[in-house]
């Protein structure tokens, strides 16, 4: 443990009212150097890497590709042992041909097989072990490097916020899934003085409440919002309903962890009147990329890993349009490897340089996860993300979920406002008809709330089919 981390713990444990002072005179050290050497290399290194011509980032690619391959053969169990059933050996890669013949990896390898993807050069007391799969019903645990990982990670990102005029030290009111108990002064916010950030309860988001929150946001005056957009999406319908302008402050709605549907996203521009900035990655760590400047295309960091998009039958996609499934090399972990891992996210190609001069690959859109579909009786597929919820016909809902585990019939359940009535149903049961098609039955139920995954992420469909698996 080193000197830092024991002198933070101690300034934890200490009572609110002696630890504030410490808290503001650490927030007071600028990031890089509070964030350490991982942070800082990775940061400094992308601000030059992004502008490396086409040829220069495949070549660095490709190098941190050869790379991993010989640190997962030499040290990872399952990589040994798949490589030597191939007779693939490291030497033997010379091309992404020889490339691709390794084997797709899915959660569920990961999840049957965990100890043995832990590589024999890692220390057991410096891996953070982690979880994932809420939002695809494959649980899986695996793990970072402690203190790194995630420091990495966090470079990447600010380098991507920076884009949108997000610099270090920049003030951000947080509502990501986080629920804040009131203390004895009734509020549902904390000010965090080391980070800058307000942080919002999300599990409070009442009409009572909402002014208070549109207040505070006033007060604070943050240059960001960094949000979960089933959280943002909330407020953001309060304050169209009550006609209240956006926060002349903000500059950006930075969002992440949940899909962000177009209904979502033409809702928050329409409020705040701002950019609305997307990125997609995992906690796989596998791939990472989002708008620029001028572009809300994806824009894949080539520093972080290598991804494929691949057809139904395992071809790799090439033409501009075309939609296929991330499969991802992800360069920055290498507590748990994970190569040529199937994300079941679906994207589509974008082969056309953007103007802001990066040569990083592009995805047009995130098509969102591949399970995020309902099935209808003639075996049609709807996409989530192609159906429009933004519509005035839900002005009385608090929230909503879909929830099917039959084909044909599925379930659209409903947390009512106080000022719901029945009315309210025949419009939602004629919209949600329209948009569904006659194959499918609707069945409306009302709830008096929606469950969140345990970090607070909210699930738009819940479905128990195995819809990879019932064409
Ligand atoms: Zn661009």
């Amino acid at each position: 443990m080193t000197a830092v981390t024991i002198a933070k713990q101690a300034v934890k444990s200490l009572p609110p009212v002696i630890r504030r002072p410490f808290e503001y005179a650490y927030g007071a050290v600028p990031l890089k150097i509070r964030s350490g050497k991982e942070f800082r290399h990775t940061y400094d290194f992308l601000q030059a890497s992004q502008w490396w011509k086409k040829e220069k980032l495949e070549e660095y690619q490709w190098r941190k590709l050869l790379r991993l391959l010989r640190h997962a053969y030499d040290h990872v169990p399952y990589y040994r042992r798949i490589f030597d059933e191939r007779d693939l050996k490291p030497e033997k890669i010379k091309d992404y041909d020889d490339f691709r013949k390794i084997p797709v990896l899915t959660k569920e390898i990961v999840r049957d097989n965990l100890q043995e993807f832990i590589p024999s050069t890692c220390v057991r007391s410096k891996l953070q072990y982690v979880t994932t799969g809420g939002s695809t019903g494959i649980p899986m645990g695996f793990y970072y490097e402690k203190d790194k990982t995630f420091r990495k990670e966090w470079a990447f990102i600010l380098s991507m916020w920076k884009r949108v005029g997000y610099g270090i030290g920049n003030t951000r009111a947080i509502l990501r899934g986080t629920a804040i108990q009131p203390e004895r002064n009734g509020k549902f916010w904390v000010y965090d003085p080391v980070e800058k950030t307000l942080i919002l309860s999300s599990y409070h988001m009442t009409d009572e409440i909402l002014p208070h929150y549109i207040s505070i946001i006033n007060t604070f005056r943050p240059d960001f919002f960094h949000v979960y957009p089933s959280s943002i999406v909330m407020l953001a319908r309060y304050m169209k309903e009550h006609n209240i302008p956006p926060f002349s402050s903000v500059r950006a709605v930075l969002c992440s962890s949940e899909n962000l549907y177009p209904w979502q996203l033409e809702l928050l521009q329409e409020v705040f009147q701002c950019r609305v900035y997307d990125f997609y990655g995992n906690s796989e760590m596998t791939v990472l990329g989002g708008g620029c400047e001028v572009s809300d295309s994806y824009h894949l960091f080539p520093e972080y890993g290598f991804t494929e998009l691949i057809d139904a039958h395992g071809n790799l996609i090439t033409q501009n349009g075309e939609s296929g499934e991330i499969i991802s090399t992800g360069f920055n972990n290498s507590a748990t490897p994970f190569i040529r891992y199937r994300t079941l996210d679906r994207a589509v190609l974008n082969t056309h340089p953007c103007s802001c001069g990066r040569a990083y690959p592009l995805l047009e859109r995130i098509d969102g996860r591949l399970q995020e579909l309902i099935v209808s009786k003639n075996n049609r597929k709807i996409m989530m993300a192609a159906i429009n919820m933004h519509s005035d016909v839900f002005d009385n809902v608090k929230e909503f979920q879909f929830y099917q585990d039959e084909p044909g019939h599925v379930v659209f359940r409903i947390v009512r406002k106080d000022t719901y009535s029945e009315k309210d149903t025949g419009k939602i049961r004629n919209e949600l008809e329209k948009k569904l098609g006659s194959c499918m039955d609707l069945e409306i139920a009302f709830v008096d709330g929606i469950e969140r995954s345990p970090r607070g992420k909210y699930r738009i469909l819940i479905q128990k089919l195995d819809v990879l698996n019932c064409d």
